[in-house]
């Protein structure tokens, strides 16, 4: 049935302290609506529950990102739009910043707020993820004062919250201490954007001498709540990310999440696709031991360059610009051809070219993650195919010369393995291309062919949709090595 727009009253207040005093006044009769993008749906579907709403959309008191030493403070009321745009987030938080662009549409992200998706509590919703990956706290207000707590005690149970009725969001407080992390956000649905998540994982981590040093993975759509795993967390802690066995992971995920079969997936989907996210945050983590972006910044900031192993590649980075600035000033045809082994799509290699110049590494990275997530499965198979499989030297379609020079590379562990591996990875690569009818895609810089192996039999047991984007994921970690790589390397002109 429709809503009566005359039986609901909202009123607009001209600051924060009138706002809360009205929330105050008649406790529980006044109830804030900031973008409107929930509260409007639930009125046009004549489920609203509440008929006297606070407009707090305009309180400037809620409306800024404000930036300090030690964390950034958004404002309850800024929008999706303004949260992807920042800078400091960017660069600070980006699964926030990829979170928020996933969103609804662009419509939706101009409207929708931060403290709305928070207060709306929902279990499915894009930012709390992320939110509880990066230990934010919340700063709550009312005309009784103000109070900070940990988000990750906010949500209790289903749509339940740690909110006084008279009480506001203020602001999310995020800690800046994830410079040095591998920060790590997916999210599976019907579609990567305009869907609600089937789930959702993110996740940052370090490794410190080959062990987990620090991980924090928090997961949405798996329970009643967003949840942080922490008993997870605490039994990854100090193990390899190669070593710490499959069967524990699922075990002790099954033990802390309680998926519902719904219209949108079942329980048993949700649980498999969980731990599949999981199982690859942590082989990304595996090769981010060799470099994130994260350590690349804060070593190119660093004014000591002996005091941080992440310097050497930093130095060899100021070489590589000059490779890169050479790069840039090639014809749009030379230069897609230069970067083609980099990835092995046309379409990849010419909109890269055509994106010059770029300023340094990092923005070359970045742009390259953007572009691969765009481009449809068809550029994605051709980049596959350029490949050899897992165990063998020559890829089905042609490649160039130096994608079969860094293959040969980056498949080193596996050429000495043993025989009876060497024969396990053929029959599983004859599984996989009969289930998927493509070639398996890895990245196997610095896996062993036993871990290469287990990663195979795991993703055997993918559904069509989910393996496909695992195996985009890889190819994009592929890329990101072989860009780093190439620009090492100084070799910019074409190798035949
Ligand atoms: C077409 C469409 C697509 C969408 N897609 C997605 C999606 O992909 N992912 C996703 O996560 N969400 C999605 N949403 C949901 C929605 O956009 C978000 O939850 C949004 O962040 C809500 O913010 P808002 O400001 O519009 O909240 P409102 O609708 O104004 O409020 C929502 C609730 O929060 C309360 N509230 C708002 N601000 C505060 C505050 N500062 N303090 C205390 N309580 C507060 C309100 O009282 C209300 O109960 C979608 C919505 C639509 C309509």
């Amino acid at each position: 049935m429709r809503s009566d727009p005359s039986e609901y009253h909202l009123i607009s207040p001209a600051n924060l302290n009138a706002a809360l005093a009205l929330l105050a006044d008649q406790s529980g009769q006044w109830r804030p609506i900031a973008g409107g993008t929930d509260v409007m749906v639930l009125y046009g579907a004549g489920h609203l529950p509440h008929k006297n709403f606070v407009n707090i959309w305009n309180l400037a008191e809620l409306r800024s990102i404000e930036e300090f030493h030690t964390e950034i403070q958004v404002g309850a009321a800024v929008t999706y739009t303004d949260i992807r745009n920042h800078p400091a987030i960017q660069q600070n938080f980006p699964m926030l910043a990829t979170a928020a662009s996933w969103t609804g549409g662009i419509a939706n992200q101009n409207r929708g707020t931060l403290g709305g998706n928070i207060a709306n509590a929902s279990p499915a919703a894009d930012s709390p993820p992320a939110l509880l990956a990066y230990d934010a706290d919340l700063l709550l207000t009312s005309i009784r004062g103000d109070r900070r707590i940990p988000y990750k005690t906010f949500h209790q149970a289903y749509k339940k919250t740690a909110l006084a009725p008279d009480e506001l969001i203020r602001a999310i407080a995020l800690p800046k201490k994830f410079a040095n992390h591998l920060h790590h956000a997916r999210k599976v649905g019907a579609r990567q954007a305009q869907a609600i998540s089937k789930v959702s994982l993110a996740a940052v981590g370090q490794l410190a001498e080959g062990v987990i040093a620090d991980v924090r993975l928090a997961v949405g759509s798996v329970a009643p709540i967003p949840l942080r795993l922490t008993r997870l967390e605490t039994a990854l802690l100090g193990n390899s990310t190669s070593s710490f066995p499959q069967a524990d992971l699922r075990r002790l995920l099954a033990e802390e999440i309680s998926p519902i079969d719904d219209m949108r997936s079942t329980s048993a989907y949700r649980s498999t696709v969980a731990a599949n996210l999981i199982a690859e945050f942590l082989e990304r983590l595996t090769n981010s031991g060799q470099i994130s972006r994260s350590n690349l910044d804060s070593a190119r900031s660093s004014p000591d360059l002996n005091s941080n192993p992440a310097n050497e590649i930093a130095a060899n980075f100021t070489a590589s610009d000059a490779t890169l600035h050479r790069w840039n000033a090639l014809s749009p045809a030379a230069a897609a051809a230069a970067i083609l082994p980099c990835c092995g799509s046309q379409a990849w290699a010419a909109t890269m070219a055509a994106a010059r110049p770029f300023a340094d590494l990092p923005a070359l990275l970045e742009s390259s993650r953007q572009i691969w997530n765009h481009l449809p499965p068809t550029d994605w198979l051709e980049a596959f195919h350029s490949h050899p499989r897992i165990g063998e030297s020559r890829a089905a379609s042609s490649a160039t010369a130096k994608s079969t020079a860094w293959s040969s590379q980056e498949q080193s562990q596996v050429a000495k393995s043993p025989e009876e591996v060497k024969q396990a990875l053929a029959e599983g690569n004859r599984l996989y291309e009969q289930k998927f009818g493509r070639i398996f895609i890895v990245c196997a810089t610095g896996k062993s062919s036993n871990e290469i192996l287990q990663i195979l039999r795991r993703r055997l047991q993918n559904e069509e949709t989910v393996e496909l984007h695992e195996a985009a994921n890889q190819q994009q970690e592929i890329t990101q090595l072989r860009l780093k790589k190439w620009l090492r390397e100084g070799t910019t002109s074409v190798v035949p």
